[in-house]
């Protein structure tokens, strides 16, 4: 264990809290229970695992709802206005439920990194007893005993990331799906792309120490993980903040490369990848080690060289369509998966078509498309002009049509074929099927002969399949998804 970085089991703010549990646990018969609802994207799935695991450490336990919980967190996020809307929809639903004490409701996440959204909590929802910024989860102890033993003083317990706090190490992570291991290798991000609000709620790149991840990496596949995730704002540039200090640290394509080679390891897969720093190091990397994905999630934004400078992207459409090209050239048969915002400020019908042009070349898998909503804080912001939102909006469809005809024909080219699902549990519609992965990260729906050896209660525990990769035959194609039937001897 790198010593630099302080153990989270030695903090006493644990034992603080386990106290309260414990008392609780006596009087009541029963644990104290806890409830977290998540909005956004995969590195605040993971950093609700680390809450989870924390709080269960400290003797609560996971509750079904918030109407039946003790304590009841919301990890927040801030990149889409939707999200920050629904959120306040939730707290305000609270307020009938909030009796004196309890249950106690904490904030977390992107959103409580900005003065605008902290204060707009703590005027309009006087009940919510403290707000924890993104990446701070090791305070959570902390913030939690403060409420728990101390009068209330509304504002007192908000706590926003700092600078300098370090990896914490020994953080326990209670992970929703046992088979799939998400692993944090950075936090943060230097690149200021002009619409986004990341780099200031998740701050400046900070890199994991190796070591530390591949203890987690060898931990979790000892203990039955067929997937790791590895997550980072920007994971191209691991490793960069400690050489640019000075320091000696391996990049990303060793990184990955490293993890591959752990015995059992079913596939490693890793988000999000920025074209400018996808190197070629890493393409070889992707096309020598079979474990790890076939695929890559390569955002563009925009086809037009004219936004993406406004974008302050730093990258040209002939750039990303070179490393579109790399990359299927190295590993045949890799899917490539994007995000494009459509109606950025200044956008006009050449700027558009240039996008279309780019989108039937790369021939993407598939693409979360998005309509372009300004974030306050961001340089952005301020050139946004309502424009025609009619116009945009009939932009909008025509890319979604053009990106739904392309992702058919890719998914289609699978029709009869036979290929490996890793299965993650039953599908929402119908118990009966289970819904998994193909290597290249296509969701495909599954059925069985023997449907008698699959559980129609919804809980994925029983099923032997789950968790496992299966041989599926797709018999059908969606331009979201597949469906197929498994091939089990
Ligand atoms: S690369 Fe750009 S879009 Fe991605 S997190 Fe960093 S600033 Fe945001």
């Amino acid at each position: 264990m790198n010593q630099n970085y302080p153990d989270f089991t030695a903090d006493t703010e644990l034992d603080r809290v386990r106290g309260w549990t414990s008392d609780f646990a006596e009087e009541n018969q029963r644990p104290p229970t806890y409830f977290i609802q998540t909005f956004g994207c995969q590195q605040n799935d993971h950093d609700s695992e680390i809450a989870a695991g924390i709080l269960e450490e400290m003797g609560f336990a996971e509750g079904t709802s918030v109407d039946d919980s003790e304590l009841v967190l919301f990890n927040t996020c801030s990149v889409r206005a939707n999200a920050d809307e629904r959120f306040f929809g939730h707290v305000g639903r609270l307020k009938p439920i909030k009796k004196k004490t309890l249950p106690v409701i904490g904030v977390l996440g992107c959103m409580m990194e900005q003065d605008l959204h902290r204060d707009v909590l703590f005027k309009t929802f006087s009940y919510v007893d403290f707000a924890l910024g993104a990446g701070a989860m090791e305070l959570l102890p902390a913030a939690l005993g403060d409420v728990l033993y101390s009068e209330r003083k509304q504002g007192t317990r908000d706590l926003t990331r700092k600078e300098s706090d370090p990896f914490a190490t020994g953080q326990p992570v209670r992970r929703v799906k046992p088979h799939r291991a998400l692993i944090t290798v950075m936090t943060g991000c230097n690149n200021i792309c002009s619409y986004c609000i990341v780099p200031y709620t998740r701050g400046r790149e900070k890199s994991r120490p190796y070591e530390q991840i591949m203890e987690e990496a060898i931990g979790t596949v000892r203990s039955g993980a067929v997937e790791i995730m590895l997550l980072g704002q920007n994971v191209n540039s691991y490793g960069n903040d400690v050489r640019l200090q000075g320091g000696q640290a391996p990049g990303f394509a060793e990184l990955i490369r490293d993890i591959s080679l752990i015995e059992s390891l079913g596939i490693v897969r890793f988000m999000t990848s920025h074209p400018k720093d996808l190197s070629d190091e890493l393409i070889e990397v992707i096309g020598s080690y079979p474990v790890i994905e076939p695929h890559v999630h390569l955002p563009i934004q925009s086809g037009s060289d004219r936004i993406l400078k406004k974008m302050n992207r730093k990258y040209t459409a002939a750039h990303f369509l070179d490393r579109v090209h790399r990359l299927r050239d190295s590993r045949p048969g890799l899917t490539i998966t994007t995000d494009l915002i459509v109606g950025f400020p200044g956008e006009d019908e050449e700027d558009f078509e240039a996008t279309l042009r780019v989108m039937e070349e790369a021939r993407f898998d598939a693409a979360f498309t998005f309509l372009y909503s300004p974030r306050s804080g961001t340089p952005a912001a301020s050139l946004y002009d309502q424009g025609d939102r009619d116009l945009v909006q009939g932009r909008f469809e025509r890319l979604v049509e053009l990106q739904n005809q392309i992702s058919l024909e890719s998914n289609r080219s699978l029709l009869g074929k036979t290929v490996e699902v890793l299965l993650d549990g039953p599908s929402r519609r119908d118990p009966r099927i289970l819904s998994g992965r193909t290597r290249d990260d296509r969701l495909v729906n599954v059925s069985f002969d023997d449907s008698t050896s699959l559980q129609a209660d919804g809980t994925d525990h029983v099923n032997p399949y789950v968790g496992s990769f299966v041989r599926v035959k797709i018999v059908k194609a969606g331009s979201f998804s597949l469906e197929g039937h498994a091939d089990i001897p």
